[in-house]
């Protein structure tokens, strides 16, 4: 899963990531409103976290922003302050919800999972997919009832699949997707490779069906839908 957080406050900025990254979420930083505008407009996330009071502009604009792209992507809006403007003014723009400073990590933590959770799969705490059954939030795969092991990336790989069944998937946005803008995408396309064969390898060897269809020159789609 792949975050903004939009944050002007360093300290604050680097705790939130460090975090999030070692909850194994993918993060991408802003540390200013003209910055987090650039990265809304270039990139797709599953989840921003916005200060609203950033130097240089105010963090709602970039939440109606994003909602203009009609994206699913969810949003927290953090304030400094406990104002009840602020908080209506978010929400009625489309913030799926609201922390105030100081708060703490594992409550935006617990947070996330619940937009992701409502957004991505509908409520559901798991997903199945046919005889695949993943559990996000202790990170277990089963296929016919039986764990199988993944690794993260592949795991990540996996949830991106099937909350994308039916798509095209370019490489371009697997990538952009699984790494974040760290990876350079030159080497990244053979990775992309990699992970996509061993989790195909590892599903099918479990006894799944290959629901990994490859798109020559373009990338992947994972659906039940084609014939083999
Ligand atoms: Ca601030």
């Amino acid at each position: 899963m792949k975050m903004l957080v939009i944050e002007d406050e360093e300290e604050l900025l680097r705790f939130t990531l460090t975090y999030l990254r070692s909850e194994g979420y993918v993060c991408e930083e802003a540390a200013t409103f003209q910055e987090g505008m650039e990265k809304i407009n270039l990139y797709d996330y599953d989840c921003v976290i916005a200060d609203i009071g950033l130097p240089d502009g105010n963090g709602l604009h970039l939440v109606r922003q994003l909602k203009s792209k009609l994206s699913d992507t969810g949003v927290i809006i953090i304030s400094a302050r406990n104002s009840l403007e602020d908080k209506i003014e978010g929400l009625d723009i489309g913030a799926d919800d609201y922390l105030t400073k100081p708060f703490h990590l594992s409550e935006l933590n617990a947070r996330i999972k619940s937009i992701l959770r409502r957004r991505k799969f509908q409520g559901n705490k798991e997903i199945d997919f046919h005889e695949i059954h993943v559990l996000p939030e202790t990170m277990q795969t089963l296929v016919n009832g039986r764990e199988i092991a993944l690794t993260k990336k592949e795991f990540d790989l996996l949830i991106y699949f099937i909350s994308n069944k039916d798509k095209v998937l370019t490489k371009e946005y697997i990538v952009e997707h699984l790494w974040g803008d760290y990876m350079d995408t030159a080497d990244s396309y053979d990775f992309i490779y990699a992970h996509v064969s061993n989790l195909r390898r590892k599903l099918i060897e479990s006894g799944a069906h290959d629901y990994v269809k490859s798109i020559y020159g373009v990338g992947y789609k994972f659906t039940d839908l084609e014939a083999k």
